[in-house]
Parts: structure tokens; sequence; C-alpha cells
């Protein structure tokens, strides 16, 4: 029976619960192990931006910009966006700290929830969560092959299943021109079968036929002409020296010549990691390289390159969640009223000794407290009824065997006495 006041999340959004949210701390914890070895700290960022920093660093032709953004004017009419994606706060985090100047070569990786108003689907919400990393002042290959290594690595650390990353060359300013007004061409000789989305973007960003999500569009774009044949020879020799670099640490993938980043600042090195497993949204996470993004935020001509993936989707094809390892856990169990005082003391000492401790309240049979115990995963309960109080120690039952064990805990050992005894009589009981 629900109470017509109930307030609910709204529509798109929603809560990540234990133990999926144990999972998604895995995968953070995991990102920060092996993005750390790399040389990548944590940059924590505003999730508002000024909308300017979107319609500037991802354009205004996408359909980020265009349909989904969650944008909204401040009551100073400040024109606010809720960050659709971090790349470009992290670039505006670079620039204002003055981090560009001081410390050009700089790796970030970040955290947190994105936001875009799309149509809520499976696996897809207005809210969704991205672990991405981007570093800065460096345009050679060993860069990007540095930055995919380590993305197997982690993806490999978390247990991604059925994953594979995916490898293009999106060219330069020098080549890219040729290839877009190629691509134009092929375009107007397919109007008719084009939406009219495509229309559009053959007048001001022809690459954007590549993505389009219509099926009518996406049959004819198989035929068209890919990048990877225009590429000019310093965009060849670097992806070259990308996929020697990857072959030398026998990184699998597979290059895909239809792979764009539609965008004019992305540059030569594009990837993505996908699945089959997840239906037709089926990348993880993507990135490249984006030489001309923090010159197109107004700082100097610095090289960048980066990636993102999805919390939610990364969560579903990785065992995080399931292959975690419960700590012990410890019931302490007041039989009574009188006996909160003991069961308190015991409690706070062994978390203080970094035991994990589910503490009962009182006033219930031994067979509820017992069954509440084993709900929580615990190995071992410490029952405190009068006879224990009475002799000062308090029963220890083995759980997973239901008996008694022989010893008897006391109640007022210091810590370190309480810690080492129960640390023997868990490994008896494992
Ligand atoms: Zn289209
Ligand atoms: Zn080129």
């Amino acid at each position: 029976m629900s109470d017509p006041r109930t307030i609910v999340a709204v529509k798109g959004f929603r809560d990540v619960l234990p133990p999926e949210s144990e999972g998604w701390r895995a995968l953070e914890d995991a990102a920060a192990a092996v993005f750390s070895r790399y040389g990548f700290a944590e940059i924590r960022l505003p999730i508002v931006e000024r909308t300017d920093l979107f319609a500037r660093s991802i354009g205004e032709t996408t359909d980020i910009v265009e349909k989904e953004m969650y944008s909204f004017l401040d009551r100073d009419e400040t024109p606010l966006t809720l960050r659709p994606e971090a790349t470009a706060s992290v670039v505006r985090a670079y620039l204002e700290s003055g981090l560009a100047q001081r410390e050009p070569a700089a790796r970030l990786y970040y955290r947190g929830p994105m936001f875009r108003r799309e149509r809520p689907q499976r696996g897809r919400y207005r809210q969704f969560w991205q672990i991405g990393a981007e570093e800065f002042g460096r345009d050679d290959p060993l860069a990007d092959a540095e930055l995919l290594v380590m993305l197997e690595r982690y993806l490999a650390d978390v247990g991604a299943r059925a994953v594979r990353l995916e490898l293009n060359s999106v060219g330069d300013a020098r080549c890219r021109p040729v290839y877009r007004e190629r691509l134009r061409e092929f375009g107007r000789a397919h109007l008719e079968g084009l939406c009219p989305d495509c229309h559009r973007r053959l007048d001001r960003n022809p690459l954007r036929i590549l993505d389009c999500k219509v099926e009518e569009c996406r049959d004819i774009v198989a035929r068209a002409p890919v990048m990877l044949d225009s590429l000019c020879e310093p965009c060849r020799a670097h992806l070259d020296a990308v996929r020697t670099l990857l072959g030398q640490e026998a990184i699998e993938y597979v290059m895909n010549p239809r792979l764009v980043r539609g965008l004019d600042y992305y540059c030569r090195t594009a990837f993505e990691v996908v699945t089959d497993t997840l239906g037709a949204q089926n990348a993880i996470g993507g990135g490249g390289r984006y030489d001309g993004l923090v010159a197109a935020l107004g700082g100097p001509d610095v090289p960048g390159i980066g990636f993102a993936l999805g919390v939610e989707r990364l969560a579903m094809v990785t065992g995080t969640a399931e292959a975690r390892t419960a700590p012990p856990v410890v019931a302490v169990l007041p039989l009574e009223s009188r006996a909160i005082a003991s069961a308190f003391q015991l409690a706070t000492r062994l978390r203080d000794h970094g035991f994990t401790v589910a503490l009962e309240a009182p006033g219930r049979s031994l067979k509820a407290l017992l069954r509440g115990a084993d709900r929580r995963g615990a190995r071992l309960a410490l029952i405190l009824g009068d006879a224990e109080l009475q002799a000062g120690r308090a029963t220890v039952r083995d759980l997973a065997r239901h008996e008694d064990r022989p010893q008897a805990v006391a109640i007022d050992a210091s810590g370190p006495d309480l810690a080492r005894e129960l640390a023997q009589l868990m490994d008896a009981a494992s």
C-alpha cells in the first residue's frame, strides 16, 4: 500500500544500492590502482559548468548539445549545464589551474556522474557514471600505446568478459579535409537514402554521417570511403608506430575503419571498447587523441589523448560484484538488555581492530539472533546471555558448523588480546 505522498526518483535517474554499489567501488578502486601505475592522478570536477564550455568543446551540431544536455539558467541568468561528459571539464581545469603552463605534461583521471537527457532505455540512464583518463602534452605514439595498454590492463584487472578493443586513425588537419570532401561527395551521391539529420550534417560536418543511428543511413554509410585510405604520411607513420608498440605487448585489438569521432579536434588515434553481449548499445567506452581541443578552449597548442568508460555497462560485463570476497564477519548477540554494554564494548574493540561486526539488537530469542547473524554472513557469533555475563566470558558459536566452540572469549579482554583470539577462532572456523 503506497502512501500517495511518497516521493520517487526522477525518471531516468536511479539509486545504486548494495551489492551493485560494492561492485562499482571495486571498479573505481581498480582504476585508481592501475591508472596510478601509469602516472595518472585523480581530479575531482564540478558537476555543473557554463553551457559555453560544451557548446565549444563538443560542438553545437552534435546530438548531445542539440538535444541531450541538461541546461538551465542560473538565478543570475548564467546559462549552466549538468556536464554530459568530463573531458571538457578536465581541459577547463587544466587551463584554469595554470597546469597548462606549469606542468603541461599532465596525466589525470576522474570518475563521477554525467547527465544526458536521452530517452531512458535498458542500461542507459539520464545520470550515468564514467571512469576516464586524460593525458596532456604528448603527441608521440608511445603516449597512445601506453594509454591503450593501461586500458587493456584495467579491463583485464576488473575481469571484463567478451570485450574487444577497436582501433582506427581519424587523420589530422592535413588529411582529414581531403577525406571530408570525399565523404561529402559520396553523401551527395546517395542523398535520397539519407535521413534529414544527415542532410544537414553533409553541409556542416560530413564525418558525422558515419555514426548516424538511423538504419537506412547505416546501410549506405557501410559503402562509404574510409579515412584509413586517405591518411597522410605522418598520420600513417603514427598509426604504424602505435600498432607496433601494441603488437610488442601482444595487445589484442581489431582495426575498425568506420570508427570515427565526429569532432574537428579529434585526430589520429581513435578507439572503442565494445562487446556483443549488450545488444545494440555495444560500446562500453572509447576515446582518442584530441590535439586541437585545448587550443579550441582558449589554451595553448597542447596535444591530448584520453578515454571514458561507462560504469553501468562496464559492470554488466565484469564479474566484480560476485567475485569480491566479503570480509569475515563476527556477530555479537546480546540476549537481553543487560548485555548491551558488554556487547557494545566487544563490538567496538573488534571494529577498532579491523573486524567487520554485526551487532544485533537485544530482546529476541537466540534463534532469531542467530538467523540474523547468518543473514549477514557471519562466521562466528559471540553470544552474551545471563550465564555469560556472570562468567565474564562470551560463548563462541561457529555458525558454519552450528556448534559452540569450547573456548569462551573474555568480555574484558584488551583490544589486541581480543583481536588475536578472534583471529585464531576465525581461522579454525574457516
Ligand atoms: Zn542519418
Ligand atoms: Zn594526416
